[in-house]
């Protein structure tokens, strides 16, 4: 089965189908790239050209089955680029170039990567941020100024929201994706999120490759209080 019949085949139970050949050899790109980096350094554990579609690349495109497109979209500890890049590839496969996305890690090696292959594949409206969240959501610049969060295997919920929603305008959301083996840390972070100025949406389950997974949308209701987010020792130490 090619990469393209592979990826359709597994986003169709999601509802989501791409319709262009140019978003098809995007992803194929990315795959070989992904998988040529990771002989020289660590992104991502999946290495296989049929793990990568389904674990990343389906995986990612998750929220986009249960939430609009956004204009603007923030990937938190996007590492090898997931949720982000597939979900921009999907967004521009019937908009092109429309959804602002940028891209934040605190390793700068990653960027790198990440700059360079979505130069390659040459897409537009990209942005990178090497920086810590925590850091970078105190950039005025940066604050309360995307319409989506998101964000995947990064931290545990309640360490997640105050990472995460104050990057996102009021009237936007942050989308985590999660496991169902999370679901008392997720439950966990109702407090977190109502002290950040939001309110969990209604969490939707979906089944990838026998494995059952959550998207989370937690609601942007209010702008987050100016002391959030605190330092990382502080948000891990005394959690919300
Ligand atoms: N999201 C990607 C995925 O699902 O494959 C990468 C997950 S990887 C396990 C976690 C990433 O989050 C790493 O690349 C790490 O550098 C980044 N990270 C962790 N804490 C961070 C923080 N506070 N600010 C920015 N990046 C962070």
């Amino acid at each position: 089965m090619n990469g393209r019949e592979l990826l359709s085949g597994l986003i169709a139970p999601l509802g989501l189908e791409i319709r262009k050949s140019e978003t098809f050899d995007r992803f194929e790109l990315y795959c070989a790239r992904l998988i040529e980096k990771n002989a020289v350094m660590n992104l991502t554990t999946i290495t296989s050209p049929d793990g990568i579609y389904a674990r990343h690349f389906a995986d990612s495109l998750a929220p986009a089955a249960f939430l609009p497109r956004p204009d603007s979209l923030i990937d938190v500890g996007c590492g090898g680029g997931f949720p982000g890049i597939p979900l921009k590839l999907f967004f521009d496969d019937s908009a092109p170039g429309e959804t602002r996305l940028m891209l934040l890690d605190s390793t700068a090696k990653k960027i790198d990567f990440l700059r360079e292959l979505t130069e390659e594949m040459g897409l537009e409206n990209v942005e990178f941020e090497t920086r810590r969240a925590e850091d970078a959501a105190r950039d005025p610049a940066l604050r309360e100024s995307f319409g989506m969060a998101v964000s995947r295997a990064v931290t545990a919920m309640p360490a997640l929201c105050e990472l995460c929603l104050p990057f996102v305008r009021v009237g936007g959301v942050f989308s985590a994706h999660k496991s169902v083996r999370s679901a008392e840390e997720i439950e966990s972070a109702r407090r977190a999120a109502k002290a950040l100025g939001g309110a969990f949406g209604n969490i939707r389950g979906y089944s990838l490759c026998g494995a059952d997974q959550l998207i989370v949308p937690v609601e942007k209701k209010k702008p987050s209080p100016a002391e959030f987010p605190r330092p990382w020792a502080r948000i891990k130490k005394k959690p919300l």
